[in-house]
């Protein structure tokens, strides 16, 4: 198959709301890129808000016209000068974000949080097109047994990865406030990772149904009743040993935190719309909690972590992948995230 010269993509064309779905030009890859034919991509709440021209997007995306998208499978379609390993039709996805290599943080070991880093989508043009152009580095072999509308989740994955074994949850109560995609994911590590028993809230009926199909102990509607008595009398009054706040709501995380068990754990992925203030004396010193601020992923352990528990089949996205469209149908997509009436988006490509 030749590479053609055009490709549909979805493109943030100028400031403001939409996106645009239109032929451009397909890159080429220069020395240490890679070209990858796009199968699958999946939506994420970043291309949401990319989609909304929400006020992150605005601050952050000063260089338009940029393709959206960051997660991805699909195969190499042809590599530029220096990069081997990688064959024409080698299945892969890669780690959506690009390290500078020579920060602080990228040389002591915490290349997650570059001080440089560039987010595909974002700062760099995307994969919500037929082709995406890659450093090689960020490249990852997909597994055999994993296809491409799995495989396009394994980014997220890695972030629910990183925030459920920020420390071992076995045998643990875990409470994760919010069922969005990314709270389902975290139910389904912790399940995975052997927690005793799992409480998920949120206020979305639909969603806290896709909760129980994915294994949940328990399902909480903050908006029907407050949380601290069915999971205290659940956790015989001792509150839970880990939190996993996923939401981006302070309502949650004000919920949450006094029902967390002194010496117990927190992981922060959720993302506030502001400034958050907490009773950090009675909340968290005096119960000597360890809390966790997560982004990213670890690449690449956690990219390993993830690849193993879904072709081992310990990890089950089939209940989470409750929509696919082709991308022309983008605008449906959107439409349907916005009333919060499903899991994962899959856009085949
Ligand atoms: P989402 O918006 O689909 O899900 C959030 C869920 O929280 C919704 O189902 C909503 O109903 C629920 N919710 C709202 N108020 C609640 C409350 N009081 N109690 C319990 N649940 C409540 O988003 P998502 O894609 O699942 O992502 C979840 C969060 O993680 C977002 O804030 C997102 O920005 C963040 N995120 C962070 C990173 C990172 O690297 N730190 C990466 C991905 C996503
Ligand atoms: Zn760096």
């Amino acid at each position: 198959m030749t590479t053609p010269s055009t490709m549909m993509a979805l493109v943030k064309e100028s400031p403001g709301p939409g996106l645009t779905y239109k032929d451009v030009p397909v890159p080429e890859p220069g020395a240490g890129e890679a070209l990858v034919r796009v199968v699958n991509a999946s939506v994420c709440g970043t291309d949401s808000i990319i989609y909304d021209w929400e006020p992150w997007a605005e601050r952050r995306m000063t260089t338009l016209p940029r393709i959206t998208g960051h997660e991805f499978a699909g195969v190499i379609e042809s590599v530029g000068h220096g990069v081997t390993g990688y064959p024409p039709g080698t299945r892969v996805s890669a780690e959506s974000h690009y390290f500078c290599g020579s920060c602080y943080q990228c040389r002591t070991g915490r290349r997650e949080v570059c001080r440089s880093m560039r987010i595909m989508g974002v700062d760099a043009d995307g994969a919500f097109a037929q082709f995406i152009l890659v450093p090689a580095v960020n490249l990852w072999k997909n597994h055999p047994d994993i296809p491409d509308r799995v495989a396009t989740l394994q980014e997220p994955l890695g972030n629910a990865v990183d925030t459920v074994l920020a420390e071992d949850v076995t045998g643990k109560w875990v409470l994760i406030t919010g069922a969005g995609p990314m709270g389902l994911m975290c139910l389904a590590v912790s399940k995975a990772a052997g927690a005793y028993r799992v409480i998920v809230s949120d206020p979305n009926e639909y969603r806290l149904e896709l909760a129980e199909r994915m294994g949940a102990d328990i399902v909480l509607n903050p908006n029907v009743m407050p949380l601290s008595g069915p999971v205290l009398t659940a956790t015989s009054g001792n509150g839970v040993d880990v939190l996993l706040e996923i939401s981006g709501s302070s309502a949650a995380l004000h919920e949450a935190l006094p029902l967390v068990t002194p010496g117990g754990r927190v992981s922060l992925l959720g993302i506030f719309g502001g400034e958050v203030s907490l009773r950090l004396n009675e909340d968290v010193i005096f119960k000597k909690l360890r809390v966790y601020g997560i982004t990213g992923r670890i690449a690449f352990s956690t990219w390993h972590t993830v690849s193993r528990l879904l072709s081992s089949g310990q990890l089950d996205m089939a209940p989470l992948i409750t929509h696919e469209f082709h991308i022309s149908d983008y605008e449906k997509a959107f439409e349907l995230m916005r009333t919060g009436r499903c899991g994962k988006v899959v856009f085949g490509v």
